[in-house]
């Protein structure tokens, strides 16, 4: 008989050290908020348009350009609303006429509806291929954007960034979940955009883009262009408070700290390769041991497609999901259900850098604990 999954117990040693999986909230290092408890009173609640934040809007904009290698020329910018919002803003100052979107999951295929459902430019073209694969972009006439997705964070998919060979458009990536903790070359992109919450290990809200000197004229040719844009929209309204250390509006203070904070952690220890080399020890952890399991097997079946950032595991349908999430939650360990609308018999495991690699190992291990518990 099944054994309640309230009952089931993962012995201490098997724990992970620290029980947050998730893709986004991610697991937040204790060391962030403890540094924001350090400046409670000196930067908290005061002044965005002072010395004080700008300086740490500032570190953040050059230690980005730091991170990524960027190319001279290249400008951090940054806003309120996440990648959601910039996907709105993009519609308006980055697309001119006609883009072209690669879809392969739920976070690609929205930015296609959102040129799709913007009056001001013709419908994409969109090429998609099978969840739990990638298309290639093919060049295409009268295209001025190519539209590319880092890490696709409802499937577990990731792709290399490289510009369309020919392409004369702008190559925009969201790097959502990729930023941080999947290497990129700048020359293949004109924008790279992301939220803080996943490998930067902060809070959402904010989106940051790092914009080519191709993508910042663009950008400001539109803007002078007469083309209605909604001020809080308008990236060349961006642009320039960006190159102030400043946002358009109010920005979450203790956001931009914890993603400093984090940022800073990466830098210190080696940058871009380091953080990248974490996501790459823990996904050989997790997939290792799907490879080995006789009920978990890696979702995507290429492995150069597998992501080293956001895992995607199925299980055999003698194993119930839900039921192992349960008691995984029950036991202290959180957010590795499945993207909701993908419907997969399958656990989602994010491998951000924050997250430790034997923290990963021991996941698997507690996975493995509570499926034999199960079957009982
Ligand atoms: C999380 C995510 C988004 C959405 O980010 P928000 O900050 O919630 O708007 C977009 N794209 C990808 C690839 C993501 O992982």
């Amino acid at each position: 008989m099944a054994v309640a999954a309230s009952q089931i117990k993962i012995p201490g040693e098997l724990l992970p050290s620290d029980g947050r999986f998730g893709s986004g909230p991610s697991k937040v290092r204790v060391e962030s908020v403890e540094s924001l408890l350090g400046v409670a009173k000196t930067y908290l609640g005061t002044s965005h348009r002072q010395k004080t934040v700008k300086d740490v809007v500032g570190r953040l904009r050059v230690g980005l350009k730091d991170l990524f290698s960027l190319p001279d020329g290249y400008e951090v910018i940054l806003g309120n609303g996440g990648a959601t919002y910039f996907w709105d803003a993009a519609t308006f100052s980055l697309i001119e006429r006609r883009s072209l979107h690669l879809s392969f999951g739920e976070f690609s295929s929205k930015f296609a509806q959102a040129a799709e459902a913007a009056p001001h430019i013709e419908s994409p073209v969109v090429i998609k291929s099978e969840t739990g694969s990638h298309p290639v972009a093919v060049v295409q006439d009268g295209i001025d954007a190519y539209a590319l997705t880092h890490n696709e964070t409802s499937t577990g998919v990731s792709m290399p960034i490289e510009r369309p060979t020919g392409s004369e458009g702008l190559v925009l990536v969201d790097g959502t979940s990729g930023a941080g903790g999947l290497r990129v070359d700048p020359n293949e992109f004109d924008c790279y955009y992301f939220s803080p919450q996943k490998c930067f290990a902060s809070d959402g809200g904010l989106y940051v883009a790092l914009v080519s000197p191709a993508a910042a004229d663009r950008i400001k040719r539109i803007s002078a262009s007469g083309r209605w844009i909604p001020a809080s929209m308008d990236l060349a309204v961006t642009l320039e408070n960006s190159l102030l250390d400043q946002t358009y509006n109010t920005p979450a203070l203790a956001t931009i700290h914890m993603f400093l904070s984090q940022l800073e952690w990466m830098l210190e220890n080696g940058g871009l390769e380091f953080a990248a080399s974490r996501s790459d020890a823990s996904a050989e952890n997790l997939y290792g041991w799907a490879e080995k399991s006789d009920y978990a097997t890696p979702y995507v079946s290429v492995p150069a497609m597998r992501s080293h950032v956001v895992g995607t595991i199925d299980f055999d349908p003698s194993v119930d999901h839900a039921q192992v999430a349960k008691v995984l939650r029950a036991n202290g360990i959180v957010d590795v259900e499945p993207y909701r609308k993908l419907g997969r018999n399958q656990l989602r495991i994010a491998m951000f850098p924050a997250i430790d690699p034997d923290d990963v190992q021991a996941l698997t291990e507690c996975i493995d604990f509570v499926v034999s518990a199960i079957s009982e």
